[in-house]
């Protein structure tokens, strides 16, 4: 890219690294409020694959992976609730709010938000760059931030937003490095090689599993996937028509797991039995509850119930379970109780030996692929270690992101809240555990959009400087 010379006289300019949903919803956000050229701030929409708009998510060219959250509540845009079934409708689509719409389609969408925020600007106001961030500096107010990036190249910003999205799974121990080993499927390309008939061994059983056990038995009639964790627990299903959240009273003095556990049996208790209602219902208090809990039982929770919460919570859509259902009929998915204990590849396909409670089983599959889901420490991550080395940036107490106050400004290695760097979205899981749906982040968005627009407003922030 060589010098990319982001600020330019002085029209502030913000930064946003990770052009998946988190950046693609501010950077819309920012431009939709916009006052006018010469006063609001340029965006430049960074990132690494250049799938702008889409990210790990929209990213998905396969029309059979569905959105796991019914169209009614995935608009993009804060305060207009009805815009995404607008949009869908103007392709022609006959959806309702009740239809889980393809993610591809969902991606698409997010690009046509962007392109109308930008519309009403001067080319140039928006910038959407491909490339790496490998390093940030922040030398004080007054003076811009300087951001590096893989091929050398550099720019200025007068704010940086960090939306780099889930961390990449964690390797799988005992599993080399190997063609025929996926370590992370959400990479571009990650499996266009599977579907060549062979056994598929996934390790997971989540919604990665499940995009990839679609994709999978689609693309090859006779193929068959192999799932396997630790209890063999799938994404539970929506009710055709999902029950309205239920009427939920915690009671106020709920600070520990424990009492969080009785409240929620006794809320589906009273509920009838009902559990997708109080779930759905508890979702929007889930930050505040989390919040106050002790970093202990956070842990335990992490531990012990995250797993049976994340099967309730994040739950596939009819369409997709009796999809699965019939796989797992047919025997073309198979899921096993067990981990991976090691692996050893070669040309023609991986031996993997499965380490399960009757004993170790071997399995001979065409190819096995790291569907664990994000890692459960925010370390290993280039840029992000970067930044903790260099003390701009601290990973929350549980390691499963950015540390950040409430606002999502992100705190440098003595807990000082910067006044220009933010975060938003999945880094945000170890502060506000429920962070990494569109419903949330979409929230967030335009939360920090409207923050940053008043901040690098002329009047309102530090005087221009030239880049040092
Ligand atoms: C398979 C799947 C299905 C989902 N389905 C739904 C759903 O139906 N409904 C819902 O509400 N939510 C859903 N979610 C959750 C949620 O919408 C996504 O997690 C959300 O899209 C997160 O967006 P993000 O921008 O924070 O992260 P990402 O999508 O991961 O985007 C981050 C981007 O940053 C880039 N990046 C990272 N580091 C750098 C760097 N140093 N330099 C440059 N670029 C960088 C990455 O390449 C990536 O493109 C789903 C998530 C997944 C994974």
């Amino acid at each position: 890219m060589g010098e990319f010379a982001g600020r330019s006289g002085s029209v502030p300019v913000v930064a946003i690294v990770g052009g998946g949903a988190s950046g693609t919803l501010t950077a819309a956000h920012l431009l939709l409020r916009g006052r006018g050229p010469g006063v609001s701030p340029r965006v430049i929409l960074i990132d690494q694959y250049g799938r702008h708009g889409l990210g790990q998510a929209y990213a998905t060219t396969d029309s059979h992976h569905l959105l796991n959250v019914c169209a009614t509540r995935m608009s993009a845009l804060e305060g207009d609730p009805d815009h995404l079934l607008r949009w869908v409708r103007a392709q022609g689509q006959d959806v309702t709010g009740a239809d889980y719409i393809p993610r591809r389609l969902y991606g698409r969408y997010l690009r046509a938000v962007l392109a109308e925020a930008r519309r009403a600007w001067p080319a140039g106001h928006l910038t959407q760059l491909t490339g790496t961030v490998t390093s940030l500096r922040e030398p004080g107010q007054g003076r811009p931030i300087r951001l590096t990036l893989s091929d050398g190249g550099r720019l200025d910003a007068d704010a940086v937003v960090l939306a780099t999205g889930n961390r990449p799974p964690a390797a799988l121990r005992g599993v080399p490095a190997g063609p025929r080993c996926v370590p992370d499927p959400w990479v571009p390309d990650a499996l266009t090689g599977i579907c060549d008939g062979s056994p598929v061994l996934v390790a997971g059983t989540g919604l990665t599993m499940v995009d990839i056990a679609i994709t999978v038995t689609r693309t090859h009639p006779g193929s068959v996937v192999f799932a396997v964790s630790r209890h063999g627990l799938l994404p539970r299903t929506h009710r055709p028509l999902p029950p309205p959240p239920a009427d939920v009273r915690l009671p106020a003095h709920v600070q520990n797991l424990a009492g969080l556990m009785r409240a929620l049996r006794v809320a589906v208790k009273d509920n009838g039995g009902e559990w997708q209602g109080v779930v759905d219902a508890l979702r929007p208090h889930v930050p505040r509850l989390w919040g106050g809990l002790s970093t202990e039982d956070k842990r335990r929770f992490l531990d012990l119930v995250a797993r049976y919460w994340e099967i309730h919570r994040h739950r596939i859509p009819p369409a997709t379970a009796s999809r699965i259902a019939h796989l797992r009929a047919t025997g073309r998915l198979r899921v096993l109780r067990g981990r991976v204990g090691s692996a050893v590849a070669d040309r023609d396909g991986v031996t993997v030996a499965i380490d399960a409670e009757a004993g170790t089983r071997e399995l001979r599959v065409g190819w096995l692929v790291n569907g664990t889901g994000p890692a459960s420490d925010v370390a290993g991550v280039p840029f992000l270690d970067e930044l903790f080395t260099n003390g701009t940036a601290r990973p929350d107490p549980l390691r499963l992101g950015l540390d950040a106050d409430a606002a999502g400004a992100v705190l440098d290695a003595a807990g000082r809240p910067h006044e220009r760097i933010f975060t938003l979205g999945p880094t945000l899981r170890g502060l506000r555990y429920e962070t990494t749906a569109i419903p949330e982040i979409r929230a967030q968005a335009a939360a920090l959009a409207s923050r940053l627009d008043r901040m690098l407003t002329p009047g309102n922030r530090w005087p221009d400087t030239s880049v040092a």
